[in-house]
């Protein structure tokens, strides 16, 4: 499986066809469902009854299409005084707005929980889940994946004088992760310690504030974060994380909108848009 690179890491065009579907470590545990985030949608995959919308169907033209995510994941999903969807802004919710226009639809965000994105896609309370979610194993029990757009890796944010250098020096350190993203089952594969925050603006708080030794989070939005805080930095090893892909996520089974969702994708990463708005996205990020 390949590695990340730095160039992989942050190229939005080189998205990976061969996905590297376990996050971290090439370790394809999939027995392990106490992993996923959500988890919690096990026991509910035979029950029938979809609130807000029939299962698997796709809102007809002119119609609205919701999008779930968590506005907490610079440069792809963040609130903004005015966001290209309502208060939403970010590399995300552009991809997002395209895909609903391109599909005569009008785009609408619903912020909630990393945690709760698959579980409200199971119960039919947005029709797509678009929130930098890599794709899993784990995951794909849950829901249906697009083709993927971005492809990332977990780095490792730390204090500037920090001796960490790679993953192994971790072991005795106090770490960090986001609660349910891919950066915590990674830790949890390495078998370290660990605490878990709802949000990457708290996680990083506790490591500017001295109260944990590293951050392992995803690779762009590490990026904003180093850029925001002072004296911090990013550790790579690219033999410990290797590269994950973001997709969007529907409901299992709904093929015709994944269909309409892998269109819209195809054509904004082989005409340069998806390029493009990374760029953009991460340009004003490191401007600021
Ligand atoms: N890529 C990470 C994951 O899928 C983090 C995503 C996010 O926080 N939005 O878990």
């Amino acid at each position: 499986m390949k590695k990340a690179t730095k160039a992989a890491a942050l190229g939005l065009a080189a998205v990976m066809m061969a996905a590297a579907l376990t996050a971290c470590g090439g370790k394809t545990d999939t027995n392990k469902a106490d992993d996923t985030a959500a988890s919690g949608t096990q026991t509910q995959q035979t029950d029938a009854s979809a609130p807000a919308q029939e299962q698997g169907e796709t809102p007809a033209a002119g119609g609205t299409l919701t999008f779930g995510t968590n506005a907490e994941f610079p440069p792809f999903e963040f609130v903004a005084g005015s966001g290209v969807i309502d208060q939403y802004d970010g590399i995300d919710m552009a991809i997002a707005k395209k895909i609903a226009e391109e599909n005569g639809m009008t785009a609408a965000v619903e912020n909630m929980e990393f945690d709760s994105l698959l579980i409200a896609l199971h119960n039919g309370q947005i029709d797509a889940a678009i929130a930098g979610m890599t794709v899993t194993e784990e995951r794909k029990e849950q829901a249906d994946f697009s083709t993927p757009y971005y492809t990332a890796t977990q780095v490792m944010i730390v204090k500037e004088d920090s001796t960490i250098a790679s993953a192994a020096d971790m072991a005795d350190k106090k770490i960090c992760v986001i609660q349910g993203y891919t950066g915590e089952i990674c830790v949890k594969d390495l078998g370290y310690p660990y605490e878990a925050f709802k949000k990457g603006t708290d996680a990083i708080m506790e490591l500017v504030n001295g109260k944990c030794d590293v951050v392992v989070i995803d690779s762009a939005t590490a990026q904003k974060y180093v850029g925001d805080n002072e004296g911090l930095k990013i550790v790579e090893d690219a033999a410990a994380f290797e590269s994950e892909e973001y997709a969007i996520a529907v409901k299992k089974g709904n093929t015709e909108l994944l269909n309409k969702i892998n269109q819209s994708i195809e054509g904004m990463l082989s005409d340069g848009t998806v390029a493009e708005l990374g760029a953009q996205y991460i340009e004003a990020i490191s401007a600021e």
